[in-house]
């Protein structure tokens, strides 16, 4: 992105504990700038409305000034969102994110000592999913069994394919398009290549799927072997020229077929390093990764396009203890120090890693955390203050 040294960014507080730990997670933010840049830097915040608190000010949960804002600004920090019967926060995601074409999903899964993980060494865990965010089965191209629609494609199948379905099938269309392949592959080389990544690992079924799963593994492969050739080996080169190692400063690229993947982030997660998923196994892997380190509630991720993107925690709202200073702000600042990873500020961003594994590492913790190390927890505000003392 073309980031200026003072960009405006724009915020949602969220609902539940979201203001509270929005909050706390802009603090740290701007100190972490400070502390990098001086006054060279800074970031300009301006918040927008959505959710409970846009229903209350508008009347309107996802207000129009918020769609402009957001069109022209590009960068969001969110906090999370209620869902309204009906299905709210993921239409007001799905909206930002098609208002900033953000084909991207990225979540970085990373073990913080002191979390009660289920693996024996789960300090080897250390990984980034990038999920392709706009194709696959989550286009919502599919039709009820007793829908005409699905009646004239059984027809159509039987009579023009020869393929014959039972009545009472309902059907969704899997769509796999090379440029959105090609375009997410793209991201994750570059991602990989900017963050000094060891390996990106293309996730896919194309033993069963061939030309929608098997051709995403062609299309990444294709533009890795093309587009980042000087940056990248293959497993094969590996092996046959490099007697079983990575060169040191190339990034390997590999695929696994999605099942196998799985198995292999809980039985070797040290040899995963950035995942590159289609949509739908995108989802199952991103959150059984975040299981790997024991809890979700630690981790943020974002959507991201070629011009912007939005940042969040993985986790809700939380509303038991909405207003209570108890909530543990880590997963939104997480997202922060992504966002400014995305804006090439990486000094900034590395002081926040360092100042969570180090207030993790002392046992300054909040009660979600507290009660497994067995100390007295923090609030949310003492929390973030801690790490801007670190
Ligand atoms: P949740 O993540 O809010 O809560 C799950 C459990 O984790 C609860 O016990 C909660 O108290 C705890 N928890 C979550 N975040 C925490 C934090 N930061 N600190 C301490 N404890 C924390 O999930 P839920 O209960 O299924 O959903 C609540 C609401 O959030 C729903 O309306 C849901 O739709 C919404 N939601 C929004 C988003 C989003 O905006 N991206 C994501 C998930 C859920």
């Amino acid at each position: 992105w073309n980031v200026p040294n003072k960009p405006i960014i724009l915020y949602i507080e969220g609902d539940g504990i979201g203001p509270e730990i929005t909050n706390v997670a802009i603090k740290v933010i701007n100190k972490a700038v400070e502390k990098a840049y001086g006054s060279s830097r800074e970031i300009r915040w301006v918040k927008v409305y959505a959710g409970e608190e846009a229903e209350r000010v508008y009347g309107n949960r996802f207000p129009e000034e918020t769609i402009n804002l957001i069109t022209r600004y590009r960068v969001v920090l969110k906090g999370p969102l209620e869902t309204p019967i009906g299905g709210g926060w993921r239409s007001i995601n799905v909206a930002i994110r098609m208002l900033l074409d953000a084909y991207a999903n990225v979540r970085p899964v990373k073990y913080m000592p002191g979390l009660e993980s289920p693996l024996k060494h789960p300090e080897r865990v250390d990984m980034v999913i990038i999920r392709e965010n706009t194709d696959d089965l989550y286009r919502g191209i599919e039709w009820s069994w007793d829908s005409p629609e699905a009646a004239k494609l059984r027809k159509f199948l039987k009579e023009e394919l020869k393929i014959e379905l039972e009545d009472d099938t309902g059907i969704g269309i899997k769509p796999i398009s090379k440029f959105k392949t090609q375009r997410v592959a793209r991201f994750a080389f570059k991602f990989a290549i900017e963050n000094k990544r060891r390996s990106v690992t293309i996730m896919h079924k194309g033993n069963i799927m061939k030309y929608t799963e098997g051709a995403f593994r062609e299309w990444a492969y294709e533009v890795a072997l093309k587009e980042f050739r000087e940056y990248i080996v293959t497993e094969e080169e590996v092996n046959k020229l490099y007697g079983g190692k990575v060169p040191p400063g190339k990034i390997l690229v590999n695929d696994r077929i999605a099942d196998n993947m799985f198995q292999q982030i809980i039985t070797r997660p040290e040899n995963y390093d950035v995942i590159l998923a289609p949509n739908l196994n995108g989802d199952y892997i991103s959150d059984a990764a975040g299981a790997l380190i024991g809890d979700i509630g630690v981790l943020g991720g974002a959507n991201v396009g070629d011009t912007g993107g939005m940042f969040e925690a993985v986790h809700g709202t939380a509303p038991k203890y909405a207003g209570k200073n108890v909530a543990n702000p880590t997963g939104i600042i997480r997202a922060g120090e992504l966002m400014l990873r995305f804006m090439g500020w990486r000094e900034a961003a590395d002081l926040i890693d360092r100042a969570i594994t180090e207030a993790i590492n002392q046992k300054k913790v909040t009660q979600d955390l507290a009660r497994y190390m067995g100390v007295q927890p923090l609030g949310t505000k003492e929390f973030g203050d801690a790490l801007i003392e670190i």
